[in-house]
């Protein structure tokens, strides 16, 4: 066993009382695991502040004094508070105990000179450090003090009187252990030279302990190269591996219902950037791999005619094709428009999702089996075990944020060799986040609207505009248009916003007597849901009150107006779908963002960026920036970017290329992992893959 792997029990002052809350709490079950979990913050403990210069915005801080005297306060529910009163000339503070009053006194002594280390408060218009960490100052040589490390602790830890300091404290006695052993190099010394990496005993010796910001920064980028580079390398080995055990399916040809598609039932001309990505597609299919190909594009690019087309492909060489949406709603609509694309042509196209029930399952089931079924249009039915193809082909992931990597990889087992894949996706992610969510996926981007639509103009509004607003609405109806409007509803459990909706219905019937409309929620039944928005699709209703259930994938060209209230409760991503289900047809659109007067500084950045730009890349980057992958959608279930102990994807783009780079560089050097100067990658990657729970799923 190794000095990392070791119980975290054995550590000198844990036992086995404080091994439970370590391991329940944070995560930390061995040495290595207390050694990752780094600071998240630093204090400059080489500094002393005269205590006059002390205001009560000071984070943590240092001063360097003699205790004048104490005093004892009898406090609320009769308890004692102890306070001493300290002065470095400059001016006085108080040191306040509300308990151990018996450990100060024998512990602390008039006229000593003592440095004081805390955050400063106030106090009835006194300056005070309540519980402050206190040394002897003829025991501590600043200059060697350097910087005091922060540790995340819980609300469960706090408690129970864990604080940063009892981190601090069991990891300075590993971090000292760590100095008489031999660290292990888990990167080759040709990556170290090249990026200028200290090696690891110092990173993350100087990641707990810098003397200075110098050895922080340095660390840093170490921790997080190896980080990057280790989540790149199991990304790329993983698909390498992959191609190595699974041959693809290879279409030879573009055969006759394609051509027939594209002379006679293709409604329009493909734009430049469909055409260039049906050309990638086509290479990847008869490449004798496997295809997992990345599509993205913004809302109404045009996705799924690319889809469409490539499952005419399989259908061509003999094989079925599916596609599967996020929400039963989409899938019926996606099933409408192909249908509509095939009509006329032979091919049977048929729905399954959770509401597909008895008879009718059955025999799409056996459609299925039989391979009568060619396109099979559907949701996250489609990966039951029970569902069986005959021959899939080609399997069409759309809106793959909602599907994680492990998902994608049980479609591979419903043949004897994997289906091509091709997933699509309207959230534009930057670049770099990308190489890492879907790292292992070729991609191919959509850069290009259709001809003919008008951007559409994006508007803020205040909720007491709501006069002027209507009027809008009501305008472009006139023109024959129609409308939506979407009530926030994050989770469609919650009850308070349902109710939200259902009475907001009723004031817009009472606002529109003129007008009839249509609701969707989440919580309606199926069929009832589908009724609605027949009625809008068929333009019965001019206006659709929906809830983010229509999100995604909707396609009403004649809706010109989309009015999203309380749009400070959505995030970018969602608020530029919402966006998207307008500007469809020929005619200008409008996107009005409804909120109250206070915003947060946040909010109203997110809330300009909407009105400023629509452009989903400058809005990807932008939600990166401001939220943070974390909780960017797609990181919490692509099983492989978040975990990430000490890199940040919203930051360290450039770290993120390089080791990537470094990554590639390697697996083209040894393909097979039997070099001798790899050969503790291949160990690492394994004990990672071994101890990480995401990591493994994939693998
Ligand atoms: P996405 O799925 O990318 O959001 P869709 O595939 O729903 O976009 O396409 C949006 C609309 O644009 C649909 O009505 C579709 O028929 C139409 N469309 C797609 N490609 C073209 C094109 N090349 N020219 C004109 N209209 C197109
Ligand atoms: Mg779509």
């Amino acid at each position: 066993m190794t000095f990392f792997e070791q119980d975290i029990m054995y550590l000198p002052g844990v036992g086995p009382r404080k091994k439970e809350v370590l391991s329940r709490e944070l995560g930390i079950n061995t040495f290595g695991d207390l050694l990752e979990d780094y600071p998240y913050k630093y204090v400059d403990r080489s500094k002393i502040y005269p205590i006059s210069s002390l205001n009560g915005e000071m984070p943590y801080v240092q001063v360097r004094g003699r205790i004048l005297s104490f005093d004892e306060f009898q406090g609320q529910g009769g308890k004692k508070r102890v306070v001493a009163h300290f002065s470095d000339g400059t001016g006085v503070v108080d040191l306040v105990w509300f308990s151990g009053a018996k450990y100060v006194y024998k512990t602390y002594h008039v006229g000593e000179d003592y440095i004081i280390f805390g955050k400063p408060g106030v106090y009835s218009g006194r300056y005070q450090f309540a519980h402050p960490d206190i040394e002897d100052a003829s025991k501590i040589e600043l200059s060697k003090m350097g910087m005091q490390p922060y540790y995340n602790t819980t609300e469960r830890m706090k408690k129970l009187g864990w604080s940063s300091r009892s981190i601090d404290k069991l990891t300075k006695t590993l971090v000292e252990k760590l100095q008489n052993i031999d660290v292990p190099e888990t990167l080759p010394q040709s990556v170290i030279t090249h990026f200028h990496l200290v090696d690891r005993k110092t990173a993350l010796t100087w990641i707990h302990y810098p003397k200075n910001a110098d050895e922080t920064s340095k660390a840093r980028l170490r921790l997080k190269f190896e980080e990057l580079f280790f989540v790149q390398l199991n990304i790329l080995r993983y698909a390498s591996d992959r191609q190595h055990k699974y041959r693809g399916y290879i279409f030879r040809h573009v055969g006759a219902l394609f051509n027939d598609f594209y002379a006679h039932h293709l409604p329009f001309e493909l734009t430049g950037a469909q055409k260039r990505v049906m050309h990638e597609i086509r290479d990847d299919m008869r490449s004798g791999a496997q295809m997992n190909r990345l599509l993205q594009g913004d809302v109404g690019s045009g996705k799924t005619l690319v889809a469409l087309m490539t499952m005419l492909i399989a259908l061509d060489n003999g094989f079925q094709a599916c596609i599967m949406a996020p929400t039963e709603i989409l899938a019926e609509q996606h099933l409408q428009t192909i249908r509509e694309f095939l009509d006329g042509m032979p091919i049977r196209v048929e729905l399954l999702t959770g509401i597909v029930k008895g008879k009718r399952r059955q025999k799409v089931l056996d459609g299925i089996a039989d391979g009568t079924i060619q396109i099979l249009v559907g949701t996250h039915a489609l990966i039951e075990d029970n569902v069986v193809f005959q021959n899939l082909g080609v399997a069409v992931i759309d809106e793959q944020h909602r599907f994680g990597v492990a998902q994608r990889a049980r479609l591979w087992h419903k043949n004897e060799n994997p289906p091509h894949i091709l997933v699509m996706t309207a959230t534009p992610i930057p670049r770099t986040l990308a190489m890492t969510i879907y790292g292992d996926l070729e991609v191919s981007v959509i850069d290009e609207l259709p001809p003919g639509r008008k951007p559409i103009v994006t508007l803020h509004k205040y909720d007491n505009q709501t006069t002027s607003l209507y009027n809008g609405i009501r305008q472009q109806i006139k023109l024959g248009r129609q409308a939506y409007i979407v009530f926030p509803l994050i989770k469609e459990s919650e009850k308070s916003d349902l109710k939200n909706l259902e009475e907001g219905y009723e004031a817009l019937k009472d606002i529109f007597p003129e007008f009839q409309l249509s609701k969707v929620h989440g919580k309606m039944k199926a069929a009832e849901k589908e009724a609605e928005m027949e009625k809008f699709v068929k333009g019965e209703t001019q206006i659709l009150v929906a809830t983010t259930v229509i999100e995604v994938g909707v396609n009403v060209p004649n809706a010109s107006v989309m009015v999203i209230l309380d749009a400070d409760r959505f995030g970018l991503s969602q608020l530029h779908q919402l966006r998207g289900r307008v500007g469809r047809g020929a005619d200008q659109s409008f996107c009005i963002l409804v909120t109250g007067y206070k915003l947060s500084s946040e909010t109203r950045k997110r809330i300009d960026i909407m009105c400023e730009t629509n452009d989903g890349f400058r809005i990807a980057e932008a939600d990166l920036k401001l939220r943070g992958p974390g909780d960017l959608e797609g990181t919490q279930q692509s099983g492989i970017a978040f975990d990430l102990k000490i890199a940040n994807l919203a930051q360290d783009g450039q770290l993120i290329a390089l080791a990537r780079e470094e990554a590639e560089k390697v697996l083209r050097e040894d393909p097979q992992g039997q070099m001798a100067e790899y050969q503790m990658l291949w160990d690492r990657l394994r004990e990672l893959r071994r101890t990480n729970e995401n990591w493994s799923a994939i693998s």
